[in-house]
């Protein structure tokens, strides 16, 4: 296994602290390890009952808190029948954690003791988290505007917790000027070992409907690593012969801040940075996501789309999902919001998936 930039293709060590090409490109994992049906650990009730999947050498380095093997539970929201999948259930109350406890591992293998990293929130609890579980030491960089019960949470793990008094970019130089030095940029949307451990509610899904590909997946996308790892997943069963077709995916933004959105339509293979703009949906106020040119290809590869909903969209979503007893937050209900626009692509004989992706308690 080796790091490899998706630019220019130059190829760097695991181990490198270099956290995007001389370039500016960003790392994917080349010759990782594929799907493998026989392998799966069916009496493991966590992510990790794939792990042979999953690019780490020894299990003596596994940091878990039990994330993964979320519910698959059905419902109707506006018309559509959909299976919802709850990623809310996970240890921190995102779905981050599969990312993370596959990079926290990978970072327990190679001995590294401070991680740095820059979120609006459940990327920082979800790592503070994991770096407690593990015994290292973590420094979260928050934008000012981050939720009180989200900064919260990242404290009392034991994270440095530092508030940035700006925009979400800025909080991201400031986080990546600290890695300059001693820290880990343990970066969930710039390490591609996050991706290694998202690609899990991939190989979930398929074996919760039956060894089966769902039709279609919608998802919020703010830096696209769900959405990404998502496809990798799918691809790997493609790949191994499991599936015959890949899921549509959807990807829905906030209208207030839509950089995919607007690549899309205007048919660009490269997202372009927007200045930040005003969203409910914090988790998805992302104006430049580094990543942009792997998430227009995997949407258009699959025949999907990308959709944006503004708050009063968002805040309804979240309130019907709530009267069917899911309770996420605004970030989480975008994707439900899009399914009224999405009435006339999907059809009632399809399977739609839908993931839950943080706690309505994140924000509340
Ligand atoms: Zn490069």
């Amino acid at each position: 296994m080796i790091l490899s930039c998706v630019n220019c293709r130059q190829t760097y060590p695991l181990n490198t602290r270099h956290w995007h090409c001389q370039c500016g490109g960003v790392f994917e994992l080349k010759d990782g390890p594929g799907f493998v049906r026989d392998a799966i650990r069916r009496k493991e009730p966590s992510l990790w009952r794939y792990r042979a999947m999953l690019p780490l050498d020894q299990d003596e380095h596994i940091i878990s808190l039990g994330e993964g093997f979320t519910p698959l539970v059905e419902t109707d929201v506006y018309g559509l029948k959909v299976h919802c999948k709850v990623e809310f259930l996970s240890p921190t109350g995102s779905f981050k954690d599969r990312g993370t406890a596959v990079l926290v591992s990978v970072l327990n293998s190679l001995d590294i003791e401070t991680v740095v990293d820059d979120s609006s929130g459940n990327a920082g609890a979800s790592l503070a988290a994991y770096a407690a579980r593990a015994g290292m030491t973590s420094e979260i960089y928050v934008p000012a505007g981050a939720s009180s019960s989200k900064r919260a949470q990242i404290a009392i793990y034991g994270a440095r917790l530092i508030t940035v008094d700006g925009s979400r970019q800025e909080t991201a130089l400031a986080a990546q000027k600290t890695a300059a030095g001693n820290a880990y940029y343990a970066s969930h949307y710039y390490n591609p070992f996050t991706l290694q451990g998202l690609k899990t509610i991939a190989y979930e899904i398929w074996e919760q409907l039956g060894e089966r590909s769902p039709d279609n997946l919608v998802l919020p996308v703010g830096h696209g690593t769900l959405l990404l790892g998502a496809y990798q997943g799918f691809m790997d069963l493609f790949e191994a012969g499991l599936i015959d077709q890949l899921p549509r995916l959807f990807a829905v933004q906030a209208l207030g801040c839509a950089p995919i959105y607007e690549a899309h339509l205007q048919g660009a293979d490269e997202v372009s940075p927007l200045k930040e703009g005003e969203t409910l949906a914090e988790g998805i106020r992302i104006p430049y996501p580094v990543r942009g040119r792997q998430i227009l290809t995997a949407i258009r590869r699959t025949g999907g789309s990308v959709l944006a909903v503004d708050d009063e969209q968002i805040a309804r979503a979240q309130r019907e999902l709530a009267r069917r007893g899911f309770y996420v937050e605004f970030t989480s209900a975008a994707p439900v919001a899009a399914l009224q626009e999405l009435r006339n692509t999907i059809t009632a004989d399809q399977v739609t998936v839908v993931p839950l992706t943080g706690s309505g308690f994140k924000n509340p």
